[in-house]
């Protein structure tokens, strides 16, 4: 049976681009996965913890207009 063989092989090639996709999935993800991190580290203060969005720290950063006075 030709049909049966070529039936199987449909199911090979199949089962194998799935296989590839989920692993280029898997490879994306832990690609993306360092930048997001970094970028979430960068929106709390190194010091104290709190959350900044990037911005100086209003505790720590003896900078900050509020402390200009001080
Ligand atoms: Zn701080």
């Amino acid at each position: 049976m030709v049909s049966y063989r070529i039936d199987i092989m449909v199911l090979i090639w199949i089962g194998l681009a799935i296989g590839v996709l989920f692993i280029i999935i898997l490879i994306a993800k832990l690609l993306r996965t360092p930048p997001h991190e970094a970028v979430s580290f960068n929106t709390y203060c190194k010091k104290c913890g709190i959350k900044t969005n990037g911005l100086k720290c209003p505790k720590c950063d003896s900078s900050y207009p509020s402390r200009k006075y001080r």
